[in-house]
């Protein structure tokens, strides 16, 4: 079909979903409108759909409690380019989280253990989401005043519900049905921005869904804690959080804090919990029963005396990888290369940090280790012949400590979380443990590498590949940063001292006793099952679209019109795989039979695009958020004043 395009007529694009992605198109496009559609050839018209748009969005609502936080710094946040973008488009600049906040006096968080330790307006403080929310409304007025006299934008605050095709034999498009709205919008092209929708129940979650409630209690489904649903849990109802990450996290202030609780810190740094009497009981188990350690909180410097480099990976290395005929291969042989980069960062700090050592060591560590085969048992003697075993490291063991242990009773694992707890919180913040930083270091080396390789076609080839090392790197982050802020984890432990928080450890189920009325969960790691009112799947949903309660997707999936990548990987009954949203480079759709939509993209995390910091963008990394919105909206552009462009060039 051959675009026709009518002078004076506008053209008309829907943003469907106006959170992190479905903003930062919006600013890409108005960004690069001026090169496309000068302003004496044509209006264009933006219309920005989301039922949470005068909110700040879904994640990033303004009306949720302050106690829910951001898990990133509000000085490493922006949603503007800076000099480190290499985006295509232009690079349009603006302020950090933090100094938006400072200059319009929005407190980012208040904290009994922050403060006093860094000023309201620091940026090493974590926000609360509602002020993200406060900064992404700033920036979307901000956006709407600077956009070129040619671009209207035009806000509903509305669900959109079915896009269905309005091509005529002049002209393509697409028709945007809005809830509660009889009139679509005809819209030239669409985007789709919608985040992760919310997801029907699985059988199972179902199954516990009726259970529960047959006992008079509730059962609640993966994703975003919120207020209403934790309001119908009693004060001293018996409630099991399923899940040790940040949604736990939430959870845990909407059950206390939010609640009337307070942490008190006491003359010797102690932090205890005074409760409101309005807390249910707590109880909190996992697949792995442990907490990631928490986010670093500032630089830590001055330790190394001698830096190493990465040795093992680049991007050239994992661009070639990418081109071998035998994928499984190809991941043996860069999960070696990366375990053996993060051990060599590790040992080498081990030398560096440590005046006693000799130079010798740290030369014939730097001259050997690097030239031994990545994985091989040389490795392992070189290691063996240097360093005692206290200064070793497992890494299997890092990423699951509570594995082959168990205690006897629930008291000695309480004994054994707070330690934990207080570990990995100490390792975080403390200098003499900088090797944990010099695995961090080595990760973003390996990250940095992986992105700048995913941007080359081999990459794009042999998607599984991709997938392998990222789960791999992205499992480790997981583990090493992925935590919450540190004083939330300090938190927690005056919430276990005070018994408001029972640990559990690893989970092996869930059962049914009809004899007393209620279901137990069972902990492989100690020899208890506890009664419970109420179970909390304490963590973010699965991408799917199969499984979608959004009725937009779930039409499109219907006739078609999106088909997914699924990765098995993760998949377990309890959790099914996640399906990422098939698209091009450029964001078009992809049709179960193969076609590529001339006119809905879909932008986010979740579609094939590989997004390899996923989150909001950092200031200074050259994100990659900014290089996929970037190209999505020139893309856009330029199938609108030229057509769309040949298919066949497409990926
Ligand atoms: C609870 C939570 C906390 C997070 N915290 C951090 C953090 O601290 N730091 C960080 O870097 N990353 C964080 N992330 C990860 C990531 O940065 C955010 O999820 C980010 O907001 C994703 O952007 P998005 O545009 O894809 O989705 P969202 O921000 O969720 O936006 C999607 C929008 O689409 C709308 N929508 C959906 N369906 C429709 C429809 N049919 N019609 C109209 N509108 C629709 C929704 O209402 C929503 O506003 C967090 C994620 C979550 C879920």
């Amino acid at each position: 079909m051959i675009e026709v395009a009518v002078r004076g007529h506008p053209y008309v694009v829907a943003v469907v979903g106006v959170g992190l992605y479905g903003l930062s198109t919006l600013e890409r496009l108005v960004a690069n409108i001026p090169e496309y559609v000068p302003k004496k050839d044509r209006e264009i018209h933006i219309h920005l759909i989301d039922p949470c748009l005068d909110r700040g969005s879904r994640t990033w609502a303004v009306d949720q409690p302050s106690e829910l936080w951001m898990n990133s710094h509000a000085g490493m946040m922006t949603l503007f380019t800076d000099d480190s973008s290499s985006c295509e488009g232009p690079v349009r600049k603006g302020p950090t989280l933090q100094e938006w906040a400072a200059s319009a006096g929005e407190v980012l968080s208040s904290d009994e253990t922050l403060n006093g330790l860094v000023d309201a307006f620091s940026p090493y403080r974590w926000a609360s989401r509602s002020v993200m929310g406060k900064y992404m409304g700033w920036f979307l007025d901000h956006v709407v005043q600077n956009a070129p006299s040619n671009v209207r934008i035009h806000r509903h605050g509305k669900l959109a519900v079915e896009v269905s095709s309005a091509s005529d034999s002049l002209q393509e498009g697409e028709s945007v049905k809005l809830a509660d709205d009889p009139v679509p919008l005809v819209c030239h092209r669409v985007i789709l921005a919608q985040g992760r929708p919310a997801t029907e129940p699985t059988p199972e979650q179902q199954e516990l869904r009726r259970t529960m409630s047959s006992y008079g209690g509730s059962h609640e489904p993966p994703g975003q804690a919120s207020l209403s649903k934790t309001a119908h849990i009693k004060p001293g109802d018996r409630v099991l959080l399923r899940g040790l990450g940040l949604t736990f996290f939430d959870y845990l202030q909407l059950l206390t804090t939010v609640r009337g609780g307070t942490f008190h810190r006491a003359a010797n740094g102690s932090l205890t919990y005074e409760p409101s009497g309005n807390e249910p009981r707590i109880f909190a188990i996992s697949r792995t029963g442990v907490l990631a350690h928490p986010v670093r909180w500032w630089p830590m410097t001055g330790s190394l005396v001698m830096c190493p480099v990465p040795r093992f990976t680049s991007p050239q290395i994992f661009s070639e990888l990418a081109l071998r005929c035998d994928t499984a291969v190809a991941l043996k042989e860069a999960t070696a290369r990366m375990s053996s980069e993060l051990l060599y960062f590790y040992y080498s700090d081990t030398l560096s940090a440590d005046p006693e050592r000799s130079s010798s060591a740290w030369h014939r560590f730097q001259q050997t280790y690097p030239s031994l085969e990545p994985g091989s048992p040389a490795q392992e003697e070189l290691i063996a012949s240097l360093f005692p075993m206290e200064e070793r490291i497992d890494l299997d063991r890092m990423m699951d400590p509570l594995q082959g242990e168990t205690f006897s009773t629930l008291e000695s694992l309480q004994t054994w979380m707070r330690r934990h707890i207080a570990q990995i919180t100490n390792r975080t913040l403390t200098k003499e443990h900088s090797r944990d930083l010099a695995l961090r270091t080595a990760l973003a080396y390996i990250t940095a590498s992986l992105q700048e390789a995913s941007r080359s076609r081999g990459f794009e080839a042999n998607p599984d590949f991709y997938k392998g090392i990222w789960d791999w790197a992205w499992a480790k982050m997981a583990i090493l940063t992925g935590g919450a802020p540190w004083p939330r984890q300090l938190e927690l432990q005056a919430l276990s001292r005070c018994g408001v928080v029972t640990f559990l450890g690893k989970e092996s189920g869930v059962a049914h006793a009809p004899e007393a009325g209620t279901v137990k969960c069972v902990s492989e790691t100690v020899p208890v099952t506890v009664g419970i009112d109420h179970l909390i799947e304490a963590r973010h949903s699965m991408p799917t679209v199969t499984q979608t309660s959004d009725a937009l997707l779930r039409n499109l999936v219907q006739r078609g019109e999106i088909s997914w990548r699924g990765f098995d990987r993760t998949s377990s009954p309890r959790a099914p795989g996640p399906q990422r949203v098939t698209v091009t480079r450029y964001g078009s759709l992809v049709t179960t039979d193969n076609r590529v939509s001339r006119t809905i993209y879909a932008v986010g995390a979740d579609t094939s695009n590989p997004i390899l910091t996923p989150g909001l963008p950092r200031v200074g990394t050259d994100s990659d958020v900014f290089h996929l919105t970037d190209r999505v909206a020139r893309h856009l552009l330029e199938s609108l004043i030229r057509g769309y462009p040949d298919t066949s060039t497409e990926e």
